[in-house]
């Protein structure tokens, strides 16, 4: 297996720490709104390497955080806490903001057809772990108390831009431009551990500290999460390129303060998904795209997993409707050819392990997902029976996801269920005339939900199975 190391900026091949075993930590979503579709990008991406691994016959633990609480709508320490103007804009708290878009990102996890992380944990539930570090750091003179806050020392590293060989005087240029720049930090670079005072008091949630009563910077919740569930050797750190600074700079500064030793192997990091003319999709910019737009409009999850997967992750990916049209088609009829394949016959052992390992030494070459799709439509032309095919495709997809053989080959619509669509459309044109619209969007949901997408056009509701 040979993966990109954002650390030493080349494909090494991997050595894990321990034979056989990867320890893999990949920074969850920050849970105040919907996952967009580029955010998605990066853990299809992260979900085709844990895949990888195992087919490569690893045995993988990955680690997922969930941010609940410290993230600022700056990276660099300053702005409003994130997690508090979700709650706001919704009128609800902070918990049930958190709990509310938890359950959304893994219902698009799933339906994404991503494997489930070992372990998630919040950071709102490791507050003490977060302490304890913090202390370690001030003892070893790795930190500072200043204006009420806990900050890190960056000057106390000799290689704190060990990932991003930022230039320091750049950095400084930035930050100076900042109108919130934090006076009490004794470097630029400097990031804070605790907040006890922030120039937003409105915290919602704050628990009690050796330095007050406040609540925990963005960056310590990944190396004490991590740190707690992989130990104090990890093999492989992931996210999107946004996080390598300042995120993963900060974690790799305080981790291996507080350790002592090295840290984390391997740096694997996803590059964007961007819109043409404005660059990467976030969240903060107002609409965002997300599954459930994706599917009103009638596309399945697992098409845009395809899309995604037709491009390397090391590359920008440009979204637009004209190619996810393009790949839906591609997808359906792909389907539509495997699953059309038979069943008679015996596997053909030699082919099988031939493009087995044709197939791995594609994606176990810093997953080169377009060379594996090549080996799935060599074995579909080739000149073997269609039980060795099956089987192959079934092997493919354990990286794929796609459900390639499962999911229903696109067919003729049949009368009852054309039928009982009608009849909901009816039900919910009515519930719309009474001005119920709590009713109507349930029913598009209840369609949704049996893989039906509704449209609103001037013609009147158009419907297609998704
Ligand atoms: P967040 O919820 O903002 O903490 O981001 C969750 C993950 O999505 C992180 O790993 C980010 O690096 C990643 N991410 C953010 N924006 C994009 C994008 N436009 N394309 C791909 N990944 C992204
Ligand atoms: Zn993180």
């Amino acid at each position: 297996m040979r993966i990109y190391n954002t650390k030493t900026k080349t494909i090494q091949d991997f050595k894990p720490n321990k034979e056989g075993f990867a320890g893999i930590y990949t920074c969850g979503p920050t849970v105040y709104h919907f996952a967009h579709i580029g955010n998605l990008r990066t853990y299809i991406c992260e979900d085709v390497l844990v895949r990888t691994l195992r087919y490569a016959g690893y045995e993988v633990k990955r680690v997922m955080n969930i941010t609940d609480v410290g993230h600022l709508s700056s990276d660099a320490d300053t702005g409003e806490d994130k997690m508090l103007k979700g709650a706001k804009r919704e009128h609800k708290t902070v918990l049930e903001i958190a709990k509310q878009y938890t359950d959304a990102f893994f219902d698009d996890f799933k339906a994404l057809n991503m494997v489930m992380p070992d372990v998630v944990e919040p950071a709102t539930h490791c507050i003490p772990e977060f302490i304890h570090m913090i202390e370690v750091l001030l003892e070893k003179g790795y930190a500072y108390r200043a204006g009420e806050n806990v900050y890190f020392d960056t000057s106390k590293l000799d290689n704190y831009y060990v990932l991003s060989k930022q230039n320091e005087d750049e950095l400084k240029v930035g930050v100076r431009d900042d109108v919130d720049a934090d006076e009490n930090k004794r470097n630029k670079s400097d990031f804070v551990l605790w907040f006890t005072k922030s120039k937003f008091e409105d915290q919602e949630l704050k628990w009690e500290s050796p330095w007050g009563y406040g609540y925990p910077g963005w960056h310590i919740e990944c190396s004490c999460i991590g740190i707690k569930h992989l130990g104090e050797y990890m093999d492989i750190h992931c996210g999107g390129v946004d996080n390598i600074f300042p995120h993963h700079t900060n974690e790799i500064a305080q981790s291996e303060a507080y350790l002592g030793h090295p840290w984390c192997n391997y740096w694997f990091h996803v590059h964007h998904l961007v819109e043409k003319d404005k660059g990467k999709m976030s969240k903060s910019s107002g609409e965002f795209l997300t599954v459930s737009v994706l599917r009103e409009k009638g596309y399945s999850p697992l098409a845009y997993r395809y899309f995604c997967l037709q491009s390397h992750y090391r590359k920008p990916l440009e979204f637009s409707y004209e190619v996810l049209d393009q790949m839906s088609s591609a997808y359906k009829k792909l389907v539509n050819r495997c699953a059309a394949l038979g069943t008679d016959g015996d596997i053909d052992r030699e082919a099988f392990e031939k493009y087995s390992e044709e197939f791995g030494e594609a994606v176990c070459d810093d997953l080169n997902t377009s060379s594996a799709f090549t080996v799935l439509f060599d074995v579909l032309k080739a000149d073997i029976n269609d039980a060795t095919k099956r089987a192959l495709v079934e092997r493919f997809d354990t990286v794929l996801g796609l459900e390639l053989l499962k999911a229903p080959a696109e067919k003729e619509t049949d009368s009852e269920l054309e039928a009982y669509v009608l009849g909901k459309i009816e039900e919910r044109k009515a519930a719309k005339k009474e001005k119920d619209f709590a009713k109507a969007d349930a029913i598009r949901n209840e369609l949704l939900e049996k893989g039906i997408a509704l449209e609103d056009t001037r013609e009147g509701v158009k419907w297609k199975k998704i």
